[in-house]
């Protein structure tokens, strides 16, 4: 699996992809390329920003620029791989997205803004062309899409094989059916006067199941009722 990252800050990779499981996968599981958006500047400054159509604050990435940086990402791929520009105007990424989009065996693109974002014409032409999806990490803005293009390839890949040594880890983790997950305990059984839920060392199998659904269910209760809903209604 290829995974390319169209950027401006071509510096800020692999960064934290490449410690851990996902570091290790690197060359084995999957592989990085970084794009520099930079290099698709037709001036001698490397100009990749334009001030905005009609005022406002803050500058625009040139749409040409991006394309050509786009086209060459395209350009290491046989058959399509998924196509993502991150941006808070998109669908806000959830589990289920990165499984989805770890099932392309191609690989992804992912396109990181940068100032004010991208200009509009560019992204038109590649939703329409090659389905871009527009990707948000949440309710917040950062400074630019490389960030949160980590936190998606980190997500995608804990669904690709062979990078969790326990693909289980996926099914029983939070989310994985709209509730949260129960609460983790390892050794010693006392530290600092708690002790660990006596049930965990029943060995009592069916107890200790119903255990952790029900207090994946009171947690999610308690700090997301969006979730609690959604898993009643999905019940229902
Ligand atoms: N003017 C834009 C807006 O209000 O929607 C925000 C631009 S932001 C300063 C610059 C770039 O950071 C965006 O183009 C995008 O690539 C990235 N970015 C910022 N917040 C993000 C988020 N929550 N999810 C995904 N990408 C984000």
């Amino acid at each position: 699996m290829l995974i390319t990252v169209v950027t401006i800050f071509p510096e800020m990779f692999p960064g934290p992809l490449s410690h851990s499981l996902i570091g290790k996968g690197i060359g084995r599981i999957w592989n990085l390329k970084i794009v520099d958006i930079r290099n698709f500047a037709e001036d001698k400054r490397n100009t990749v920003d334009d001030t905005p159509y009609g005022g406002g604050p803050g500058m625009v990435m040139k749409p040409d620029v991006v394309h050509e940086a786009m086209n060459h990402a395209l350009s290491f791929y046989k058959n399509k791989p998924e196509i993502v520009f991150m941006t808070p105007r998109g669908g806000v990424f959830s589990n289920k997205m990165a499984k989805d989009f770890s099932k392309n065996h191609e690989g992804m693109i992912i396109l990181c803004g940068r100032y004010e974002g991208v200009d509009q014409r560019v992204i038109d032409y590649w939703k329409k062309k090659y389905e871009m999806k527009e990707v948000s990490i949440g309710d917040y803005v950062l400074f630019g899409g490389e960030i949160p293009a980590m936190v998606v390839v980190d997500t995608c890949l804990r669904f690709s094989s062979g990078i969790m040594n326990n693909i289980e880890s996926t099914v029983e983790e939070s989310f994985s059916i709209d509730l949260l997950e129960y609460p983790q305990y390892t050794k010693p059984m006392t530290w600092n006067g708690y002790d660990v839920p006596s049930v965990l060392l029943s060995g009592n199998h069916g107890k200790i199941a119903s255990w952790k659904l029900e207090q994946s269910k009171q947690v999610t209760r308690d700090v997301r009722p969006d979730l609690w809903a959604r898993f009643k209604n999905n019940r229902e």
